[in-house]
């Protein structure tokens, strides 16, 4: 039978944490008078996450896993979670607590009220030093670097109508950020606040290399900001150059000698506009490689087996 709520989330290498997740989430929903499915997408981890996640399910009936065929990252994951729900209401979140299994309710509440994106927004976050001061840059940044207006502050964490799930189901693009890709379907929104905790065992899955491209893909995605400064930049050279060519061209024919002959001048000019130049082609190959990702159109994951009967879903 179809269940009214989907829990779903990514797990990579997490046998240290999923049974407090599990337990967790089992708690929330028991005093929920709705049925209800978690859908657990293990992202190729080489512990025993999945083999703890089929125990657990001797236990609790309401758990179904999705087995990807290797690890495909934290966004594909997510998706292929997404795509496998069943419920009238899908909960995405992220599987080491930092997402906070108590908050569910408030998120149903809020569906429940009629709202259909509902958001949970992060007032504050546990994590310290130098990822803690990464995320908040981003964060500070990103705001301004995008075109399209993104709530600032959140994350994957969200409560998805179905009639939401299956308008993002239809976006077919592969480098995916889900904060943003949630915001452009629109609908009616709503935000419940958290404060983000530190994850319940275990250490970060996503490498900084990852967390990095992701960034990048945040800002790639929703905005060509980059490229007009780009532009804006070039453009600034060009004037200003001309502007001096000019210069020294009157200098000239009032009979003053050129005032610069320095060697070391024409060093830095040359070397610093080809550094330049260098990072323009740099931007616009990360835009180009993009297009190439999404023109071969290779599956954004791919499962290798579920434990949902009649697996129809779409990626
Ligand atoms: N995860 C995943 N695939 C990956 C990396 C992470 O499915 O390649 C899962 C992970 O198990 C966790 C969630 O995604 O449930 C968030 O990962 P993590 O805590 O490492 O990311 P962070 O919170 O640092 O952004
Ligand atoms: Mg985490």
């Amino acid at each position: 039978m179809k269940p009214t709520i989907s829990i779903v989330a990514p797990v990579y290498n997490e046998e240290q944490g999923i049974e407090v997740f599990i337990q967790a989430v089992a708690k929330e929903m028991s005093e929920q008078q709705l049925s209800w499915e978690l859908v657990l997408v293990n992202d190729g981890s080489s512990d025993a996450t999945l083999e703890m996640i089929r125990d657990e399910r001797t236990r609790h009936p309401e758990i179904e896993w999705v087995d990807l065929s290797r690890n495909f990252g934290h966004q594909a994951a997510v998706t292929a979670a997404i795509a496998h729900a069943r419920g009238d209401a899908v909960v995405v979140m992220d599987a080491d607590m930092q997402d906070p299994p108590a908050l569910i309710p408030q998120l149903i509440a809020s569906w429940q009220a009629g709202n259909q994106v509902v958001f949970a927004r992060r007032i504050d976050r546990a994590e310290k030093g130098l990822r803690r001061c990464g995320f908040e840059l981003f964060h500070k940044l990103f705001r301004y670097t995008i075109d399209f207006p993104i709530p600032p502050d959140i994350g994957v964490f969200c409560l998805l109508d179905r009639a939401a799930v299956d308008e993002l189901m239809k976006l077919p693009e592969r480098n995916r950020f889900l904060p943003g890709l949630y915001s452009w379907i629109g609908f009616q929104r709503a935000f419940v606040d958290y404060s983000r905790d530190d994850r319940a065992a275990g250490t970060p899955k996503q490498t900084f290399k990852r967390l990095l491209k992701y960034a990048i893909d945040g800002v790639l995605s929703f905005s060509y900001k980059p490229i007009r400064l780009l532009g804006g930049i070039g453009l600034c050279t060009a004037l200003a150059s001309f502007a001096l060519a000019l210069y020294f061209f009157c200098k000239r024919l009032l009979g003053y000698e050129s005032a610069f002959t320095g060697f070391t001048t024409l060093v830095i000019l040359v070397s610093g506009l080809g550094g330049l130049i260098l990072c323009a082609i740099a931007l616009v190959g990360e835009y180009v490689a993009r297009i190439y990702d999404e023109v071969k159109m290779r599956p954004g994951f791919i499962v290798k087996s579920t434990s949902i009967d009649n697996d129809q879903s779409r990626h």
